[in-house]
């Protein structure tokens, strides 16, 4: 049997559930956001915004210049 993975408890049959990742919560159990902004280039969709901030706490050293400006 299915158990939330927040609070453990089985799912009775008229619980809201959601599915996250293969993993099932109660809809309670977890706090969803809307997703507030997807991507387009050119007119062309290409997926959705998650926000990070900078390319340094997202990319490996070698996928992004260093900043030489005040070198
Ligand atoms: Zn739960």
């Amino acid at each position: 049997m299915k158990r939330c993975e927040e609070c453990y408890q089985t799912f009775k049959w008229d619980e809201d559930v959601v599915n996250v990742n293969d993993d099932y919560y109660h809809k309670n159990c977890v706090e969803m956001v809307p997703v507030e902004h997807v991507a387009y280039v050119n007119g062309e969709y290409i997926g959705v915004v998650e926000y990070e901030d900078m390319a340094c706490f997202i990319l490996d050293t070698d996928d992004y210049l260093e900043d030489v400006s005040n070198a």
